[in-house]
């Protein structure tokens, strides 16, 4: 009796123990195949065929078509925004937005959070290639990341994400983005990102407007061994980087609807010694450290479209 009850306690350890180990693998794999897809998305955005993401061309590039794409496949209404820029004195060009939204799926329905991060970069210059890994493949592809992880979650908030175009000739996507935009009074904030590839200094930094304070509250219950967070204002980061000659305020999409009088959120790294230069490639960032901001962003996202929506109004 004894043997056979041991033989059965035996047997049911090993079952655990195989139980335990095949849902760590499966978390394990879970886990890399989030990775993958998002490396796999870097990957892309900076690749030989995508040429540095210059805007201007008068139909969506190989980069606005990819994300089309991606959002469509993640089951997410999308669409192109074109629109119109002055590139000279006295020539036009043309951008394309693209857009993907996500309704709420919870009863009370708050105001719409926009998330954006611009796709555009340099191009090519010559023999010389820009592939804007930092900036800003890395917030477009941690757009997909977080889409495909709002997708699964409790919204209480209608959610806008938004890839710009041409920011990086004045911010022109965002700019008409927000002049398409009917009632302000629907909006709640503007999450940007761009440039979130950390360096030395493993810092995550996001920059608040006054009116973006209440949003903010969460971010402290969030676990995060990997990196330092700063919380700062457009100010304080201008004196704390780069010795007051960047405005950051000014220096990416946030500054449209900062304009129009919408709270936003920046996330970024700050400064980058290889920013607008042919060095900003995949193979200078650290994706491991870069895989955790990207999460970080995300949870943080997910919590506060979970929140009642005090949070969003
Ligand atoms: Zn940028």
């Amino acid at each position: 009796m004894f043997t056979i009850v041991t033989a059965i306690k035996a047997s049911c350890n090993g079952y655990k123990q195989w139980l335990r180990t095949s849902l760590l693998l499966l978390l394990c794999v879970a886990v890399q195949a989030k990775s993958h897809q998002l490396y796999s998305d870097l990957a892309t955005l900076t690749s030989l065929p995508h040429a540095g993401r210059e805007a201007g061309s008068d139909k969506p590039n190989i980069s606005a078509q990819f994300l089309f794409e991606r959002f469509s496949e993640l089951g997410l209404n999308t669409e192109f925004q074109k629109f119109a820029f002055k590139e000279g004195f006295f020539s036009q060009a043309h951008g394309h937005n693209v857009i993907a939204q996500l309704p709420c799926n919870t009863l009370p329905c708050g105001k719409v959070v926009v998330i954006s991060a611009h796709y555009d970069h340099l191009g090519i210059n010559g023999s010389k290639i820009y592939a804007g890994a930092n900036d800003n493949a890395s917030g477009t592809a941690a757009l997909l990341t977080i889409a495909e992880q709002l997708k699964k979650a409790v919204r209480h908030s209608p959610v806008v994400l938004l890839a710009t175009d041409a920011e990086e000739k004045g911010l022109h996507g965002a700019k008409h983005f927000v002049a398409t935009i009917d009632s302000l009074a629907k909006y709640a904030l503007n999450i940007n990102l761009d440039m979130l590839a950390l360096n030395k200094k493993n810092t995550l930094y996001i920059m608040q407007s006054s009116g973006a304070r209440p949003y903010t509250q969460t971010l402290s219950k969030l676990n995060n061994n990997n990196f330092k967070v700063k919380l700062v204002s457009a100010q304080r980061m201008k004196r704390q980087l780069g010795g007051g000659r960047i405005d950051w305020l000014r220096a990416s999409d946030h500054y449209a609807f900062y304009r129009a009088g919408m709270p936003y959120l920046y996330f970024g790294m700050g400064e980058d010694k290889n920013h607008h230069s042919t060095k900003d490639t995949l193979q200078a960032m650290d994706f491991e450290k870069y895989q955790h901001v990207v999460m970080f962003i995300s949870d943080f996202i997910v919590a506060l479209l979970r929140c009642p929506s005090k949070c969003t109004s």
